[in-house]
């Protein structure tokens, strides 16, 4: 294993809604345990969240996931998206349709990226309650890289749709 000191710690959402969602979830992180270059390090409950977007699809089952890891943030992305192609994701055209696997990155340590392949943090993470309230379990005390307490944030949101499981 790679020195500790480029050890990167990450928050990863998860997210599936179809073929035994919670299943799906726990394969991913098996998968994510497995790697050589990540160390798993908790995950959060999981939530049962109503759809975003179209509503004519199943509820979704999300979590969050600490790791650490020595790769870097587009090579973590490529692992992630072998993961979820792996468990059989199918992109549409449709944004926010029903999927087997979701992984997002939600966080890379403290920093700021802006690529065409991966914006972090993840940019839907401080309106989307299945993502806040599992990384807020995991952090209480998180603080964003632009300053905003997680703490903050929670005690605004609704928690409509959202169900601990
Ligand atoms: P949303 O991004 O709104 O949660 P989604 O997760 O369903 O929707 P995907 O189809 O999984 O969207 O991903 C679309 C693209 O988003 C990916 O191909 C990836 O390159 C890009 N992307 C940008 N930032 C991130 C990130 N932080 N984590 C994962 N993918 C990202
Ligand atoms: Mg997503
Ligand atoms: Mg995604």
């Amino acid at each position: 294993m790679a020195n500790t000191e480029l050890i990167n710690k990450v928050y990863i959402g998860l997210g599936a809604n179809l073929q035994q969602p919670e299943e799906q979830l726990h394969s991913a992180l098996e998968k994510i345990n497995l790697s050589d270059d990540i160390t798993f390090c908790q995950c959060s409950s999981f939530y049962q969240s109503a759809p975003m977007g179209p509503q004519d699809q199943d509820d979704y089952i999300n979590a969050v996931a600490l790791l650490k890891t020595t790769l870097t943030p587009l090579a973590l992305l490529d692992f992630l998206q072998s993961i979820e192609l792996q468990q059989g994701r199918v992109r549409k055209s449709e944004r926010w349709g029903a999927r087997t696997l979701d992984l997002d990155i939600l966080l890379f340590n403290n920093e700021k990226i802006d690529l065409p392949r991966l914006i972090i943090p993840h940019y839907g993470i401080k309106q989307r309650n299945f993502v806040l309230v599992p990384l807020a379990e995991l952090a209480p005390d998180l603080i964003f890289p632009d300053g905003t307490p997680i703490a903050q944030l929670i005690s605004t949101i609704s928690q409509q749709g959202l169900k601990k499981l």
